[in-house]
């Protein structure tokens, strides 16, 4: 296949896009990356990646370049919200010789820069800002995207298209394969705040997860330990606002707020070094949550989706991105595999991917249920999880986090 052959446009500059346009890239292909924000912005606060993601990244080549971004948390604690005791401790100091990759906590604006700055530098990376895909018609060569810069409506050809738009689609909506995400009934609240506003034990590289009824409470460091990252999640049985509106912008309706979660983490259920955790922050992000049940039904030709576009993603695991860039390695070792059969290439990608992208949507809304449970139910998964241990539990997650990155070139095939 010639180079000019396998130019490959991907739709959405976010984790998933951008990791596969480095992917690709590594494969012989030339990709366009087309993104409708007109300035890539910091969005979302802190994200973990667990040894499976940082893999591919390692294998990308950005260890050097994220190193000096990332905190490698030592354990995961898991903590009663009431009494504000541990109820386990899940060690992580291990992850790098049990699974052969780390396990990071990272600021999501420092992920997306790295990953922005190593696509300017590839060759055969070009990035188009302001450019919001919007239609794409099939035929015998490949696939014609129709995007909108600015006024202008313009086209691009290629061999393949890869839907990385996130949650709200337009490649999928195009398509007309997915079902559209249905609010979960929960809303995360994001927030950073200077580490050193917080009490001392929360400045430690550690995972904290507080389970109270009907909410939890994430927090870690990020940004080498300056800043804390919480998200709170709470139940909320109607959307606020019009999702519909939401769907027509392409982002989900997220919306920066001075007045956060605080008064639901009620005094009888939270204690006081998680309350004042909450009272912190000058300014919440609230994120409604959505997901789609079902695996994602593939696409038709030289079309696909991958991350939240083709499997939106409870974040009761913290998988979504990593599911991202999982899919971003497979697609294009597929690609790379199939050579000039592109439809087969993405049909390939897509039944690799399914089953394990299933178990993880799956295993994510099981942890949101277990999460906010009350009363006694509460009680005995306490004393279950302490009965297990932390090496159990982490162990639990061997089928997750062992999973092996297919080999990608290490160099360009000219
Ligand atoms: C509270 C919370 C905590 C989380 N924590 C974790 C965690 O710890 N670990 C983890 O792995 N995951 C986590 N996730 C999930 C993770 O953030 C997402 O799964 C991941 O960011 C999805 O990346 P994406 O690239 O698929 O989609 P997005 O990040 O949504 O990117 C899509 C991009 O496409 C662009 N776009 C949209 N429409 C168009 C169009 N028509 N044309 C061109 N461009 C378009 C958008 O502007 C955007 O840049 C969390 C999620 C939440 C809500």
């Amino acid at each position: 296949m010639t180079a000019t052959r396998r130019h490959v446009v991907v739709a959405g500059a976010g984790i998933a896009g951008l990791t596969a346009a480095l992917a690709l890239a590594r494969t012989g292909c030339r990709v366009t990356v087309l993104e409708q924000a007109p300035a890539l912005q910091e969005t979302g606060a802190g994200i973990q990646l667990s040894p499976n993601a940082t893999r591919v990244l390692l294998a990308l080549g950005l260890g050097d370049r994220l190193l000096p971004h990332v905190l490698a948390p030592q354990a995961i604690r898991v903590m009663a919200a009431r009494s504000g005791r541990e109820i386990v401790r899940i060690p992580l100091l291990d992850v790098p010789r049990r699974y052969g990759a780390p396990y990071w906590a990272i600021h999501r604006g420092d992920l997306q820069a790295t990953l922005v700055a190593a696509a300017q530098a590839a060759h055969d990376v070009t990035l188009r800002l302001d450019s919001r895909v919007e239609d794409y018609a099939v035929h015998a060569k490949g696939v014609t995207v129709a995007y909108r810069h600015g006024h202008r409506l313009l086209e691009e050809r290629a061999l393949a298209l890869v839907g990385a738009d996130g949650l709200w689609s337009a490649v999928a909506a195009r398509s007309g394969r997915q079902r559209p995400p249905r609010f979960a009934r929960r809303v995360a609240w994001r927030a950073l705040v200077p580490a050193a506003q917080v009490a001392e034990e929360f400045r430690a590289p550690l995972v904290h997860l507080w389970l109270g009824p009907g909410a939890h409470l994430v927090h870690y460091p990020v940004m080498a330990g300056s800043l804390v990252n919480i998200v709170g999640i709470l139940r909320e049985t109607r959307e606020r606002g019009d999702p519909h509106d939401a769907r027509h912008d392409g982002v989900p309706p997220s919306s920066e707020l001075e007045e956060g979660p605080a008064r639901h983490f009620a005094r009888r259920c939270w204690c006081a070094p998680a309350r004042a955790l909450v009272e912190r922050p000058a300014r919440w992000q609230r994120w409604p949550l959505y997901h789609r049940r079902g695996p994602f039904p593939g696409g038709r030709g030289p079309v696909t989706l991958i991350g939240d576009a083709a499997h939106p993603m409870l974040p009761f695991l913290a998988q979504g991105a990593a599911m991202a860039i999982e899919d971003a390695a497979v697609l294009a070792d597929m690609l790379h595999r199939y050579g000039d059969d592109p439809a087969d290439a993405l049909r390939a990608y897509e039944g690799a991917r399914r089953h394990r992208v299933a178990r993880v949507q799956q295993v994510s809304r099981r942890n949101g249920l277990v999460y906010a449970l009350a009363g006694p139910a509460a009680a005995l998964r306490d004393l279950h999880l302490r009965r297990l241990g932390g090496q159990a539990l982490l162990a639990r997650q061997d089928w997750l986090y062992s999973w092996q990155a297919p080999d990608l070139p290490r160099d360009v095939p000219s």
